[in-house]
This record gives C-alpha cells, structure tokens and sequence, in this order.
C-alpha cells in the first residue's frame, strides 16, 4: 500500500491480467456474485485489480453466454454454457496520466466461468 507503486494510466487488455484475475479467482481474493437485474443475468465482480491491486466493483450483464447461441460446432455437441465477463478496472484510485473523466488504471480483463 505505498504510494511509490501507484501505476500509471494505461489502456490495456493484455492477457496476462485476465491471467492473474484468472489466480485471482482461483484465490477467492476476486469474487463474482449474481444477482438479479431484470430478468438479465447480472453479476457482481468484486475484488483487487489483476493490474493495479485497488479494490474494485463492476456491476454488468453477462456480455456473452457460450453455448446458447448458434449451432453447436461439434466436439461431441454438448459444451456447457459459459459466462463471460469483460470487466474494465474502475478502482477509483488515483493513476497518472489518467484521461478527464476516466477511472481505474485502464486494464480490461475477461472472466470465464461455467455458467451450471
Ligand atoms: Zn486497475
Ligand atoms: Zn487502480
């Protein structure tokens, strides 16, 4: 928690941060939690950024189900659906060179989960 480590802004989707959020996940230190939103699947991910380690809150909608849409393309025809979550970090820290208005370090990442 030293100030020194503050990161800078910077727009980045690099897999290593779905990677650590993957660890992250896997550490129960990030946690996703449904919750209903109008019919809507909604989750509720919360926990440290994979890139900045602030402390993070992203509510959404699940921006893709796998397995529901279109035809199953083979590989035995039965996938479990997954859910997919693009998540931008919004941590509300302060970064350097952040653009006006912007929040978080900038990092985007994706969690995959088995919807079942
Ligand atoms: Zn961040
Ligand atoms: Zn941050």
């Amino acid at each position: 928690m030293s100030e020194e480590t503050a990161l800078a802004y910077l727009q980045t989707a690099d897999y290593r941060w779905t990677r650590r959020a993957f660890e992250l996940l896997g550490a129960r230190e990030l946690t996703v939690t449904p919750y209903e939103g109008g019919g809507a699947p909604c989750f509720v991910v919360e926990g440290p950024c994979p890139r900045c380690d602030h402390h993070l809150v992203d509510r959404q909608v699940t921006t893709g189900l796998t397995g529901l849409s279109g035809p199953s393309r083979g590989e035995g025809g039965n996938r479990a659906p997954a859910i997919v979550l693009d998540v931008t970090c919004g941590c509300g820290g302060a970064h350097e060179n952040a653009p006006a208005g912007a929040v978080g370090c900038g990092a985007s990442f994706r969690i995959v989960m088995d919807a079942a």
